[in-house]
Formats: structure tokens, sequence, C-alpha cells
């Protein structure tokens, strides 16, 4: 469609962004024929899309493998309260709200998992993504968007949130660092700490999403004598009350990820530092806790399981219910009887499950194993 005017009909609608100086018709045009990719719809996600789709992205692919739940409703601003009490899928509930915000954005929702085995193929579509906005939760998610956006020179908006700091860069990929060059290894994880540990301030991931936002429009729409937020590592501490802003390195020329000497090695992406399972911050259960099992076969999102069977299958173990259609199916209920009394478990159509109720991978994987068994 046109994006001089929208769906309503109304030609004033992008005049406060046209009007910008650097910016005019030929950006909002940029920007109407731009897609971006919003991987992660949580706190910085929902600040994220929520701009972006306002600013006239012409295509939006939101992805995210979680369902709403109530303690998100504290952060994350895309979701109400109706999309908690039916645990719809995050990206579902995202494209659903950005179709009312803005009718002439194409918003797709992907409810997956992103792994080694099928991120080339999420951000390799046609046409591919002009930015990821990289809004994921967890380190091991965050290196193999890395990997994958440095292989195929996909510019990422990076951020994260938690406590009451949050933290932006760029990565443009026009020979500049990659996230392993700023930070060649993940944090050693610490065990119990998570999300739910830590906790998020709401408006900070907001301003954390506002400038990821910010940042994928500037790459997408490239306005004249714009330097936006880029070529820096910039930081917010609310409960400091500080910003700062940290030039990013030259790349670094023994980058595993980025090295321009031929011997890269993409670890997340291979596979090699990838981890199926792991307690996740997901709430599912009260915050009692919860563990995510994965498919144990090789090639795990070519795995397809038959919810409706398996939810008459665990019949005899609890109170078992589908909710939702064709990729974004779950089947979820709670185990009653015998060593699994009171745990909470969900399954996605891609054999993916989450156990909630316990932080014990091995309770989770022998679960998954008897009960599942993908
Ligand atoms: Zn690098």
């Amino acid at each position: 469609m046109d994006h001089a005017t929208d769906a309503i009909g109304d030609a004033g609608r992008y005049d406060r962004q046209s009007r910008l100086p650097g910016f005019g018709a030929t950006c909002q045009a940029r920007l109407g024929a731009a897609h971006a990719m919003v991987i992660g719809c949580g706190a910085l996600g929902c600040a994220a899309i929520d701009l972006l789709a306002r600013a006239g992205v012409g295509r939006l692919t939101v992805i995210d493998r979680d369902l709403v739940e109530s303690s998100n409703l504290q952060r994350q601003s895309l979701y109400s309260e109706a999309d908690a009490q039916q645990g719809a899928p995050k990206a579902e509930a995202a494209a659903r709200r950005v179709a009312l915000i803005n009718s002439g954005v194409r918003a797709e929702a992907l409810v997956e998992d992103v792994t080694p085995e099928n991120v080339e193929r999420l951000i390799v579509p046609h046409p591919r993504p002009g930015v990821l906005v990289d809004c994921t939760d967890n380190f091991q998610t965050r290196y193999l968007l890395n990997d994958a956006a440095v292989k195929h020179g996909v510019p990422v908006a990076y951020g994260a949130a938690v406590g009451w700091a949050g933290m932006v860069a760029s990565f443009e990929r026009s020979g500049g660092a990659c996230l392993r060059c700023v930070f060649p290894e993940p944090p050693a994880e610490v065990a119990g700490q998570s999300c739910d540990v830590a906790g998020v301030f709401g408006p900070v991931a907001a301003m954390v999403g506002a400038m990821q936002a910010a940042e994928a429009v500037r790459m997408l729409a490239a306005p004249a004598g714009v330097a936006g937020f880029g070529g820096a590592l910039w930081t917010i501490d609310a409960q400091l009350g500080r910003w700062q802003r940290v030039a990013l390195p030259e790349p670094d020329a023994a980058c595993p990820a980025c090295r321009q000497d031929g011997a890269r090695a993409h670890e997340w992406l291979s596979g090699a530092r990838w981890t199926r399972e792991g307690v996740v911050c997901a709430r599912l259960s009260g915050g009692r806790g919860a563990v995510r099992v994965m498919p144990g076969q090789a090639g795990a999102s070519a795995v397809t399981i038959d919810l409706g069977a398996l939810a008459s299958r665990l019949g005899a173990h609890g109170r078992f219910a589908l909710r939702g259609q064709g990729r974004g199916a779950v089947m979820t209920g709670r185990l009653a009887g015998g060593a699994w009394e009171g745990l909470d478990v969900t399954v996605f159509g891609d054999g993916r499950a989450v156990i909630a109720g316990t932080t014990d991978l091995s309770v989770a994987r022998s679960l998954y194993a008897r009960l599942i068994g993908v």
C-alpha cells in the first residue's frame, strides 16, 4: 500500500515524523518499504514493536516462544489482562496489537524458539530484514543472533535490561565491532539467577526498547545528518541516576565471530556452545520456577507433535487442554498424583515443553522422557 497515506485514509498520519529535519517523505517511503525483525516480545520488544509500528515500518516480523502471563503486565506494554488470562502466545498477541495500532503494517508472528537449527531460516527470508532488533532475555540467544547476523551481514539493534539498569548498542556490520568484539564471552551463569530473581524496572526496559526502535528507524530510513545512538554502547542506571556513553571499540582482529582472516568460529550457530534446556525466567506457576526442555532429537525444528493426541494420552495424569491453533497451538495442564503432583506442563507443537513448579533439570527431563517422549 501507499505509505504516504494509510489504511484509514489519513495523509497526515506520518506528518510529525516527516517534518523532522533530515527525514522527509523520502525517509518515510524507505520505512514503508522496510522490514524489521524483532526477536523477543518481552518488555524491550513491546516498546520497540509499538514504536516501529507507529513509525510506519512496512513489515514487522515478531518472534517469541513464550505465553503472556500476569507477571508480564507490569512492563510488557502490548498485552492486556485478557491476553494473560488466555495465556496467548506473545508473538501473536503482539501482532494483533500491531494490527490495531497501524493496519498498514504487515505484521507476522512466529511462535518459535530461536535455535541454531532455525535461526538462519528465520533471518534470511525474502526479503531479509533490514535490521534485527535483539530483545531476547538470555545470553546464549544473543550470541546465537550475533553469529547469524555477522554471517549474513544483517545489522543488529541490541538491547538488554535487568534490575534498574539497561544497555543499548548497534552492531551495524559496516566493518564495525560485533557483540563478541565488545563482550568476547557471555558472563558466567549464576545458579538460580534469572530475571525473576533480579526483577526488572519497567521504565528502564521501555527506554531501552525505545532506543532500539530509534536505532532501527535510523538504520532503515537513513535520515540525513542523524547519528542516533550509533557507534556507542549506552548504559542507563535508574538506581544510580546515571547515563553513560562509551564509544564502541574497533573490531577485534581476533574476534571468533567476525574476524576477517577466514578463521571464524560461530560457536553458537554451529551448536558447539548451545544448550538445549535450562531453568527459565518464565513464571508459569506462581513464581515456583520452571525448566524448559527441548526435544531430544537432532534437527529439533523439524519435530511436530500431535498435541490433541498428547492431551488425551495425558488425561490419565491430570487435566490437560489445548489452546490456539496451527503453529501457535499449545497444550497445558497440571499433573495430579505421583512424584509430579502439582507440576504444570506446557507443550508446544514443535515438541518444546516448559515444566513449571520445579527448577530441577533432572526432574523435568525425566518427566519429559516418560510422559511426552518426543
Ligand atoms: Zn566481532
